[in-house]
């Protein structure tokens, strides 16, 4: 029982359960290769593994967009450096971890470049319970004390620009902290009060334990949520 609970739970993270009745997003798969007005790396350009099984399609405009800071692997400066954290990622996350890939949609450098993660449409594995509506972008680095570079902020805004104009997150999105949707540290203090002064800064949920509050949550979502809290 207690095995097939936990299979349950950490289904949730890589399988979603129940995908948003969202709006369909149609024009997406037409929109594949966008050219973005901010420094890009593809899977392929950093070198990216496989997937360890393919990543299920989240095709729809997600109403959330999940900001987190790697805390390890730390900040890099220079391409090398970041394809090596973006590396490192990946490797912990299919490895140790036993997702299907790295479990952000991206990630950004230091040096203000977006990296693609599991890329856009894709289910990502970032957020337990929270994957199925949002978006998981993350800036590398530990942002606890001090804030990522002016270059990695605005690739980021850039980046959540880019998702509307794609199809794949909603104009009138709702930006959290991780922090806000699970009993974690991340994006760090910094970046957290940081991201307070984005653009569509939502401050509910407040925390994880507001989960069942949050509308866009299927109530196959909501039902793990009741059975994982029932079971700690
Ligand atoms: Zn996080």
């Amino acid at each position: 029982m207690i095995v097939a609970f936990m299979m349950a739970v950490l289904g949730v993270v890589e399988r979603g359960v129940a995908l948003p009745t969202g709006d369909l997003c149609e024009s997406c798969e037409e929109n594949e290769l966008p050219t973005y007005n901010f420094p890009y790396m593809s899977r392929g350009e950093w070198g990216a593994r496989q997937s360890a099984q393919d990543v299920l399609p989240l095709n729809y405009t997600v109403p959330y967009v999940v900001i987190h800071h790697s805390y390890i692997p730390p900040a890099c400066y220079d391409n090398e450096k970041c394809v090596h954290a973006m590396k490192a990622m990946q490797d912990m996350h299919i490895d140790k971890n036993k997702w299907w890939d790295i479990g952000y949609h991206f990630a950004v450098g230091s040096n203000g470049v977006a990296y693609e993660g599991r890329g856009w449409g894709k289910l990502g594995a970032h957020a337990l319970h929270f994957n199925s509506v949002s978006v998981g972008i993350c800036l590398i680095g530990d942002w606890t004390q001090s804030l990522p570079t002016s270059k990695q902020i605005k690739t980021a805004k850039a980046l959540i620009h880019a998702g509307i104009q794609l199809g794949y997150i909603k104009p009138d999105y709702k930006l959290v902290g991780h922090r806000q949707v699970r009993d974690t540290q991340c994006p760090g203090d910094a970046l957290y009060r940081e991201i307070q002064s984005w653009p569509h800064y939502a401050p509910f949920p407040r925390s994880h334990k507001d989960l069942l509050d949050v509308e866009e949550l299927s109530e196959d979502v909501k039902e793990l949520i009741r059975q994982s809290s029932e079971k700690q």
